[in-house]
């Protein structure tokens, strides 16, 4: 079935509870056997915000899927790269020059050039990243204690509030700065409202203005 444009898989099962699951893009709905129609759909527009949320993350992040072959793009800070790829070299070695990026290999193997790559991005994020937190640490009086990246599938930053722990998805060196810089700030200003109400908001309107500009280029509607 399809609802909102949306494709549901319905499946009846002995179970209890409405279960709802999304992987790759795909959303599938478990129903206990005696379920009315009724009951399934108000089920699932409970749960719509979230299954759009969660479809729109899964195709943005469905465009960094690479083969790393000579002359493939990427993206760096939203600029276009062509990568190159020299073999024969004496030590592997990822370089950036102009608009390329040049894998220096020993021989033509994936995994190296993935983990070459991914350091690359890995550096250039964090880089970037403390001097953001850095910069909306000092205008919102708010301090994170830790700061990490990691390659997440389906967010683009979590905050940890206990612990005051910021996440950054490895993904976010691949977009315009206005991108990392929104997220460091959405996942910093956590510290200060748990979730995303009226007072959350009016804090990302006071301090970026321009926050939904980044917000759909990482959803990919821009
Ligand atoms: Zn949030």
């Amino acid at each position: 079935m399809i609802i909102e444009g949306i494709e549901f898989e319905l499946t009846r099962k002995n179970i209890k509870y409405l279960r709802l699951t999304i992987r790759e893009g795909k959303v599938r709905v478990s129903a206990p056997l005696l379920a009315s129609e009724k009951e399934i759909f108000a089920f699932i527009h409970k749960k719509m915000h979230l299954i759009k949320k969660h479809i729109n993350s899964c195709s943005g992040m469905a465009r960094f899927e690479k083969r790393y072959v000579e002359g493939e793009r990427f993206q760096l800070w939203g600029k276009d790269y062509t990568l190159r790829l020299k073999l024969g070299h004496a030590a592997n070695a990822c370089l950036l020059s102009g608009n390329e990026i040049i894998l220096c290999l020993k021989s033509d193997n994936i995994e190296i050039k993935k983990k070459l790559v991914k350091q690359m991005y890995l550096e250039q994020l964090r880089e970037k990243a403390q001097e953001y937190l850095r910069r909306w640490q000092s205008v919102t009086g708010l301090e994170s204690d830790s700061l990490r990246i990691r390659d997440m599938k389906s967010r683009w930053g979590s905050c940890n509030i206990p612990k005051k722990d910021i996440c950054l998805n490895l993904k976010l060196a691949c977009f315009e700065e206005l991108c990392l810089s929104y997220v460091t700030l959405h996942e910093l200003l956590h510290l200060k409202e748990r979730g995303h109400n009226k007072r959350f908001y009016a804090l990302l309107w006071r301090y970026m203005p321009e926050w939904q500009k980044a917000r759909q280029t990482l959803n990919g509607r821009a």
